[in-house]
């Protein structure tokens, strides 16, 4: 199935016309034409106005709205309208409002109002999405279904009865009996032996810390009940209209839901993302984000929502000084976006996102906005071609939701400080700042094609993934804090890094997290720089178990603490080409460069400081985000599709902007310039 019937790469955002009289629309369209929109995102709060009784529906407005982005050349990615549920919905059946952990019911008022699991709220998704489709599946402006809206921004988990009854059902599934979950749970701790499921509830505010495996199976549960959501629209717009793909809008790296397992069950992977304008270092943290979005279905996807300038819910709200919006917006496409869209198309005149920026601003057609709206439009149709093409990554970064949950389970680990963001970033950002492609990988996650990967964390490892990193031939890094449960969270015997002790050659012998403030020098590289948040009294060892010295044994020590209260202590290993960290290094350059090398990894191109290279096909994205020019030596010559130059050598790339290069000696070009996801020709 194709990603959508639009051609090249989308731009446009989400259009919520229902929140301006109709007289306006017309000029929306015109400009949305007058812009280069290709898509807007339309219905996605509109239960309420679409039902506004039960059952009965009102779709004339749609209708016209349909209607008017077709004749105007804009598709339409549909919202099922079901993000959040009617007034009449929760106030005939209170039940389907979310009880939060102290058993508070949140009321009406905001959005995500309901409970996952509620059979009620399920039914009139589905019945709304089976109307929706009726009505739309054969318009011409229909392109891709767009199931609710950012699942678990504001309700990713539900405390009342009804979620405690789906909890135990799902419970009793995975654990086949009260027995498995008692062994799974390990209740002997603190007299939490169950006799029946039915005692069983939901991890709940208790007197104090909640047993750590209830938690981590909640927080499984919680992501496969939205998914179950997702899924039972998503099969009756797979009924109706088979050829319409189908996404729904992830939030970036987000702790809540497991995205390998919900972009498994969608057509297409989309994503919000909101970088700070004021932090000058979250393109890196974006990029991140990016590449897991390519990474999630190894296919193109969307930049669905993205703010033109500020957002409205930050404690300040800093705009995106010239140039940003649209270096940003190339820089999606750069990490594989076919499609650099915004919340939202019209700023709005009431309700919480009336400060929240868009392409068309309060200040209409004469603001600094809209000159940038119409700039990017443009530049967007230049990089058309870019459409479907690939990037190829020799260098994977290891994130699994279960590991990332167990991790960041609160009251009962030596350190709070881990944070698994933090620990990808401490990676991904040298990785990105010399200029190599990274893709990221679930554990048991196809490695045939990478000649690096990089486990910055998996706290959590079981005998079969260890099995996993075992038979990968290329070079292994794994971080600290790693092998040390089961999938049930439960220790590993004999030490960590448990399952991967033979491979990596190292059993920790005590954990030794480091208070803030404080930190665990080490000498690497010839340097004594610190460890914070985290060190480990390491014992370098055969599989066997036999302590052996230094290079001796197959177990290298590629660095030793030097002062502190572990001086002389193993820091760093290799086996192999098994690396193993039992700290995280203020910066590790030093021990990527090494790996880099020996797995023979190039860069994409070799830039200055805070200049971005990435590759898709045969072009190379050169983005510069300083605020000052800088000089780049190409070392091809090609085209630059932004300006239509012919570039070579040494050029100069001015602050904030951009270079996108049809390389010249890549062989033959694409002609066709039609994504490969498209499924129709051209609009
Ligand atoms: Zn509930």
């Amino acid at each position: 199935m194709g990603l959508t019937r639009v051609s090249g790469l989308l731009f446009g955002g989400d259009y919520n016309p229902e929140q301006w009289p109709e007289h306006v629309w017309d000029e929306d369209v015109r400009l949305m034409a007058e812009a280069g929109v290709n898509m807007a995102t339309v219905a996605v709060f509109s239960w309420s106005r679409l039902e506004p009784r039960p059952g009965e529906y009102d779709f004339g407005w749609l209708d016209r709205v349909m209607d008017l982005l077709h004749a105007n050349g804009v598709a339409a990615d549909l919202a099922t309208a079901t993000a959040t549920p009617p007034p009449w919905l929760v106030r005939e059946h209170p039940q389907v409002l979310p009880v939060d952990a102290t058993g508070t019911r949140l009321d009406f008022g905001s959005r995500q109002s309901y409970c996952p699991s509620s059979p009620v709220f399920r039914t009139a998704t589905v019945r709304l999405a089976r109307a929706m489709a009726e009505r739309y599946g054969d318009h011409p402006a229909l392109a891709m279904w767009h199931i609710s809206n950012e699942y678990a921004d504001h309700t990713l988990e539900c405390f009342c009865e009804e979620s405690a009854r789906h909890f135990r059902r799902w419970l009793r599934e995975r654990h086949g009996s009260v027995d498995g979950l008692n062994a799974a749970w390990g209740t002997s701790c603190w007299g939490q032996h169950y006799t029946a499921f039915d005692q069983v509830n939901p991890p709940r505010k208790a007197p104090g810390p909640v047993n750590p495996a209830q938690l981590l199976d909640w927080r499984r549960f919680c992501s496969d009940a939205l998914l179950e959501c997702f899924e039972l629209e998503r099969e009756v717009l797979r009924e109706v209209t088979p050829e319409i793909p189908v996404t729904t809008n992830f939030m970036s790296v987000l702790h809540g839901l497991d995205y390998w397992k919900w972009a498994g069950a969608e057509d297409v992977v989309s994503d919000d993302a909101y970088p700070d304008p004021a932090d000058p270092t979250s393109h890196v943290t974006v990029a991140l984000s990016y590449d897991l979005m390519r990474s999630l279905r190894r296919q193109p996807w969307i930049l669905l929502e993205q703010a033109a300038s500020a957002v409205s819910w930050r404690e300040v709200n800093a705009p995106k000084p010239p140039g940003m919006m649209r270096l940003h917006s190339l820089q999606a496409v750069a990490h594989g976006a076919d499609g650099a869209m915004f919340f939202q198309w019209r700023q709005a005149k009431y309700g919480p996102e009336k400060f929240h920026s868009a392409l068309l601003p309060h200040g209409g057609v004469a603001s600094r906005g809209w000159r940038d709206t119409l700039a990017l439009g443009a530049d967007l149709k230049r990089l058309a071609e870019v459409a479907g093409t690939p990037t190829t990554a020799h260098v994977a970064l290891v994130l699994g939701w279960d590991s990332w949950w167990g991790l960041e389970a609160p009251e009962s680990m030596p350190s709070n400080r881990l944070r698994l963001k933090e620990l990808l970033q401490a990676w991904y950002g040298p990785l990105h700042a010399a200029g190599v492609a990274v893709d990221l990988v679930p554990p048991l996650g196809d490695l045939s094609g990478y000649r690096v990967v990089i486990a910055p964390n998996l706290y959590m490892c079981t005998g079969e993934q260890a099995a996993w990193l075992e038979a990968f031939p290329g070079h292994l890094v794994v971080g600290p804090f790693s092998g040390v449960v089961d999938s049930d969270d439960q220790v590993h015997e004999g030490g960590a890094p448990g399952p991967l002790r033979a491979l990596l050659g190292v059993t920790v012998d005590e954990f030794w997290p480091l208070p803030e403030g404080t930190v665990q020098p080490l000498r690497l590289a010839g340097r004594v720089v610190p460890a914070r948040t985290w060190a480990e009294w390491l014992r370098v060892e055969d599989a066997s178990g036999d302590t052996l010295g230094d290079a001796f044994g197959g177990t290298e020590v590629l660095a030793r603490y030097e002062g502190g209260d572990l001086d002389g202590q193993v820091a760093i290993t290799r086996r192999g080409k098994a690396v193993y960290l039992g700290c995280l290094p203020e910066d590790v350059t030093p021990v990527l460069t090494e790996v880099l090398a020996a797995a023979g990894v190039e860069p994409v191109a070799v830039v200055p400081e805070g200049v971005e290279a990435t590759r898709r096909g045969d072009h190379l994205f050169l983005l510069n985000h300083t605020t000052d020019p800088v000089k780049v030596d190409l070392a091809e010559p090609g085209t630059d599709l932004l300006t239509g130059r012919d570039l070579a050598g040494p050029i100069e790339i001015p602050g904030r902007d951009a270079v996108v290069l049809r390389l010249a000696n890549s062989g033959a070009r694409r002609t066709d310039t039609e994504s490969p996801l498209t499924n129709e020709g051209e609009r």
